[in-house]
């Protein structure tokens, strides 16, 4: 086990192995999703998805969404 920083929201949390931590490198699905965002925002800004800035149910709805 090793203690990681994530690299969405730079929080520290202990890693064991990808099966256990299924959102490596970020610390959450919610860090792993913006930074999906992000990238997507960079890259397809023609698609324009709206970021849900809601709760868990708007991040799931995205999350479906992406495909995922
Ligand atoms: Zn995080």
């Amino acid at each position: 086990m090793s203690v990681l920083v994530c690299s969405q929201c730079k929080r520290r949390f202990s890693f064991t192995n990808t099966q256990e931590h299924p959102h490596f490198p970020f610390c959450s699905r919610t860090c792993r999703l913006i930074d999906l965002g992000e990238w997507l925002n960079e890259s397809y800004t023609v698609a324009g998805a709206p970021l849900p800035d809601g709760g868990d149910e708007d991040w799931a709805r995205f999350e479906e969404q992406m495909g995922d």
